[in-house]
C-alpha cells in the first residue's frame, strides 16, 4: 500500500512518490535545533516526529538521506552570546553537545549528516548573490540585504504557499530585521544582517561589507548545497510555517526558479498540563527536567509518540505514568515470549519441534500488516498502537492457555522487532543476566548433576541473595529476577 501525508502545501493528504525516478531515494530536510538552550519538550515532538517519518520511510524500503541543521548563529544566539561573554562556538557547542546527547536518550536514529550554518558562509553568500542577480533581493541604506516581497510576487511567484497571507496591509518595501515576526507584519525579510556592535565578534566578510546571515537563509543554503535544488520532503514544527518556511520558498524558488520542496510536513504544537508551555507556569520542561523526576527516555518517546503529528498533543505527567504501565505490559509479554522462545538455560533439544510456515504466521499474527495499514494512513500513529496491544492482548491471551510453539513465539518477536524499527521504545525483554549469575547457575548445574546437593542448594542461596531465583522447568532451569 503507498503511504499517503497531508502536505501543508496542498492542504491535502497525498500519496507520497519520491522525485527520484526508481522509486527509491527520499531527500528528506527537518529544521534542526537553534542551539542558545536546552531543547524543550515541544522542540522535542517535532524531533521524534521526524524520526518517526524518518524510520517508516526506512521500513517502507526507501533508501532516505535524512538531514538536520544545526542553527549557530542567529539572533537569540547572539544575544545570549552577548549576556554570557563567550566566544561563539563554545558558547553554542555545549547546547549542540546537549542536543545529541538528548537525541540519543529518546533514541532517534542520528540524521545522515548536520550543517552547521557558520560552516557554510560562503553557500549562504552565493545564495545571496543570485537573489541580488535576479533582482530579487536589495541592499538597504542600513547595509543590510533584503528580500523584495514585491519584486518576488512582480515575477510571477507567490509569496504566502503555505498559508494565506493578507498583502492588502503590506506596504511596499518596508523591512523587518529580526528573524522571527508575526504574519501581520508580512515585509521585506533580511538575507544577510549588517554587523552591529551588538554583534561582538561574531561576523563574516561579504560583498555587501561585514555581518551574518539571517536565519531563514541558512536553511535554504544548507538544505538545496546536500539535497539538490528541488528535494522531496522538509519537515518542522507548525510554529515554523510563517515566517520561517515561507521565507525558505521564497529564497530557494526565488534563486533557482524550481520547485523547491514537493511534501511539507508540519508536526502540531504541544500543550503542558493543557497549558501552552511557559516558565511562570511552571510547565515548562527540558527532557532533562523530565529525567530529572525519574522518567526515562523511553517514556517519554513513547508519550511523545501516542498521538497523531497534526493533533495538538496535551503532555502532562499523569501521561508519562501512563506511558510507564503501557510499556510495562510491552516488556511482560515480550519477556514471556522470550522465556518461550529462549529458556534462559536450555539444552537446544528441550525446544519444541519446530511447526513450519503456519506457526510463524499465527505468531507474527496481522501486527505487521495491521500497523502498516495504520501508518500508511497519514502515519496514523494512533491506531498503530492500538493494534500494538491489540496483539499484545492476543499474545497474553494465547500465552495464559500455553497454545504458543517456540516458533509462533519466535516470529512474534521478529514481527514485534520488525514495528519496533519504525516505533522506536525497544522491548525490555532481553534480560540481561550478568556473568556472575550465569556461572553461579552453571556451577549450581554442575554441582546437582554431581548429587552435591548441598552445593547446589548453597549456590541456590547465594543466586537469591543476589536477587535471582531459579525456577526448575522440563525445559530445564530458568532464571528469574526477584
Ligand atoms: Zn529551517
Amino acid at each position: 500500500m503507498a503511504l499517503k501525508l497531508f502536505n501543508t502545501l496542498s492542504r491535502s493528504i497525498q500519496e507520497f512518490a519520491p522525485l527520484d525516478p526508481a522509486g527509491k531515494k527520499v531527500g528528506m530536510y527537518c529544521c534542526g535545533p537553534t542551539v542558545y538552550d536546552f531543547a524543550h519538550i515541544g522542540n522535542w515532538r517535532t524531533f521524534v516526529f521526524a524520526d518517526l517519518v524518518r524510520r517508516y520511510l526506512e521500513f517502507k524500503g526507501y533508501s532516505v538521506t535524512h538531514v538536520m541543521n544545526i542553527t549557530d548563529v542567529e539572533d537569540k544566539i547572539i544575544k545570549r552570546v552577548r549576556e554570557t561573554k563567550t566566544p561563539l562556538r563554545e558558547f553554542t557547542q555545549q547546547y549542540e553537545a546537549a542536543f545529541l546527547e538528548d537525541l540519543k536518550t529518546l533514541n532517534c536514529v542520528l540524521p545522515h549528516q548536520m550543517p552547521h550554518a557558520t560552516q557554510h558562509i560562503p553557500q549562504i553568500v552565493a545564495l545571496i548573490e543570485k537573489l541580488v542577480a535576479r533582482g530579487i533581493a536589495y541592499k538597504a541604506a542600513d547595509g543590510s540585504v533584503y528580500f523584495s516581497i514585491e519584486k518576488y510576487r512582480g515575477c510571477g511567484c507567490t509569496y504566502g504557499r503555505l498559508l494565506k497571507l493578507n498583502f492588502d496591509e503590506m506596504r511596499v518595501g518596508e523591512r523587518v530585521a529580526s528573524d522571527e515576526y508575526a504574519k501581520e507584519s508580512v515585509a521585506d525579510f533580511a538575507l544577510w544582517k549588517a554587523r552591529t556592535p551588538d554583534d561582538g565578534d561574531v561576523f563574516w566578510p561579504s560583498p555587501w561589507g561585514e555581518g551574518r546571515p539571517g536565519w531563514h537563509i541558512e536553511c535554504s543554503a544548507m538544505s538545496m548545497k546536500i539535497l539538490g535544488p528541488t528535494f522531496d520532503l522538509h519537515l518542522g514544527g507548525e510554529d515554523l510555517i510563517f515566517p520561517h518556511h515561507e521565507d525558505e520558498i521564497a529564497q530557494s524558488e526565488g534563486a533557482t526558479g524550481q520547485p523547491f520542496v514537493k511534501h511539507w510536513l508540519h508536526g502540531a504544537f504541544l500543550l503542558v498540563e493543557g497549558k501552552k508551555m511557559s516558565k511562570s507556569l511552571g510547565n515548562f520542561f527540558t527532557l532533562r527536567d523530565l529525567l530529572a523526576k525519574g522518567f526515562t527516555g523511553r517514556e517519554i518517546r513513547y508519550l511523545l509518540l501516542t498521538a497523531h503529528y497534526r493533533e495538538t498533543f496535551n503532555f502532562t505527567l499523569d501521561g508519562l505514568q501512563g506511558a510507564r504501565a503501557a510499556l510495562g505490559r510491552i516488556d511482560e509479554c515480550l519477556g514471556k515470549l522470550k522465556e518461550i522462545v529462549e529458556p534462559l538455560t536450555r539444552p537446544s533439544a528441550t525446544l519444541s519441534p519446530p511447526g513450519g510456515e503456519k506457526d510463524r504466521e499465527k505468531g507474527a499474527s496481522k501486527l505487521i500488516p495491521n500497523s502498516t495499514a495504520a501508518l500508511d494512513d497519514d502515519l496514523n500513529i494512533s491506531a498503530a498502537w492500538a493494534i500494538v496491544f491489540e496483539w499484545v492482548r492476543e499474545m497474553n491471551r494465547r500465552l495464559a492457555e500455553s497454545s504458543l510453539s517456540a516458533d509462533e513465539a519466535a516470529a512474534a518477536l521478529t514481527a514485534w522487532e520488525k514495528v519496533d524499527s519504525v516505533l522506536g521504545v525497544g522491548g525490555k525483554s532481553e534480560i540481561e543476566i550478568p556473568a556472575e549469575i550465569n556461572s553461579l547457575l552453571e556451577a549450581r548445574q554442575a554441582a546437582r548433576k554431581a548429587k552435591d546437593f548441598k552445593k547446589s542448594d548453597r549456590l541456590r542461596d547465594e543466586l537469591k541473595v543476589k536477587g535471582w531465583t531459579i525456577e526448575d522447568t522440563p525445559k530445564g532451569p530458568k532464571l528469574k529476577k526477584i
